[in-house]
């Protein structure tokens, strides 16, 4: 029988405890805070940033909203970035992305201090990351690894394979399966075979951002974990890479879209959020 990974399920049990220790903090007078840095009107980017912002305040974490001009030089947001840097009182400090045209991304979220860099996309993070001493790991792959783990099956000596290789998602999960011990094959665009890797595979992500990329007449094993990480819209409704309903059956577990990966990539930026306390409390 398949059994669906509930990603809202899971969210809910990790925000319990990520609140009880938020709440534990306070207590100490510790105010665990993240900072999350808007530039401009974009109207997604507010929806996620609010989304972040009452996820905090509902989990007993500081959320500080710095919303600015969409004109802002890359230097004024240089100066802003520093300011957060410095300031003792922000343990986390998030840039929403996508920044306006004229300012270098690069720039700016390499000036994030690693401390405080809860995304974990600073080249330091990334680094540390590859040689398994990072603290601060992107939220997406940490979400994807606690859903695999959620099944209670193994991961040593998996065959997991990935499918997209992009710094946020596909990159980071692969190198988190590999320190966790599976065997992994990160597969892309020019990657040949895909369908005889999908026959062999203990573990499938799909990262890969297109509808329906994977139908059930794909053969895979009937013991697979298939974790479908893909938001995209079909005829106005938001899908995942995976057709679920095709898999019904076919396989042990899988996540859906919606209510799958997302609502975890909010909780383990509250984790980070956390771990990024603790780190600054130790220094
Ligand atoms: P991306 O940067 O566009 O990367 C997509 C990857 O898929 C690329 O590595 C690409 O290969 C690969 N790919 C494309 N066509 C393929 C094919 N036919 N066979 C095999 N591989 C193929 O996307 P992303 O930022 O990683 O995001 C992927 C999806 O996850 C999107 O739908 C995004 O919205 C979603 N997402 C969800 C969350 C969440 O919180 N739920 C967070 C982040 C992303 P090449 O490298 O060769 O081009």
């Amino acid at each position: 029988m398949t059994k669906i990974i509930s990603g809202t399920d899971l969210a809910n049990k990790l925000r319990a405890e990520i609140k009880e220790e938020a709440t534990i903090l306070q207590q100490k007078g510790i105010i665990p805070t993240l900072a999350v840095v808007l530039v401009g009107d974009n109207k997604a980017s507010k929806s996620y940033v609010n989304s972040k912002h009452k996820a905090c305040l509902e989990n007993n974490i500081n959320s500080v909203k710095i919303e600015l001009d969409e004109n802002i030089s890359t230097a004024s947001l240089l100066n802003e970035i520093e300011k957060l840097n410095n300031d003792s009182e922000v343990h986390g400090i998030l840039v929403q992305l996508p920044l306006p045209k004229h300012i270098d991304a690069e720039q700016i979220l390499n000036a994030v201090s690693p401390q405080k860099d809860v995304d974990g996309f600073h080249p330091i993070n990334v680094g540390k990351l590859v040689i398994g001493e990072a603290k601060l790991i992107p939220c997406t792959p940490l979400g994807i690894l606690e859903m695999i783990k959620s099944t209670g099956d193994e991961i040593d000596g998996k065959l997991a394979l990935i499918i997209g290789r992009s710094n946020i998602v596909g990159k980071p999960i692969s190198t988190l399966l590999l320190q966790n011990n599976a065997t992994v094959i990160t597969a892309h665009s020019k990657t040949k075979n895909l369908d005889s890797l999908l026959e062999q595979a203990d573990i499938i992500v799909s990262c890969v951002g297109s509808a329906h990329f994977l139908t059930g007449e794909k053969k895979v094993k009937e013991t697979v974990t298939i974790i479908d990480v893909g938001n995209n819209y079909k005829d106005g409704k938001l899908v995942g890479d995976v057709n679920l309903e095709e898999f019904m059956e076919k396989v042990a577990y899988i996540s859906p879209v919606p209510g799958g990966v997302g609502p975890l990539t909010i909780t383990m930026l509250m984790r980070n959020t956390l771990t990024a306390t603790y780190d600054l409390l130790e220094k």
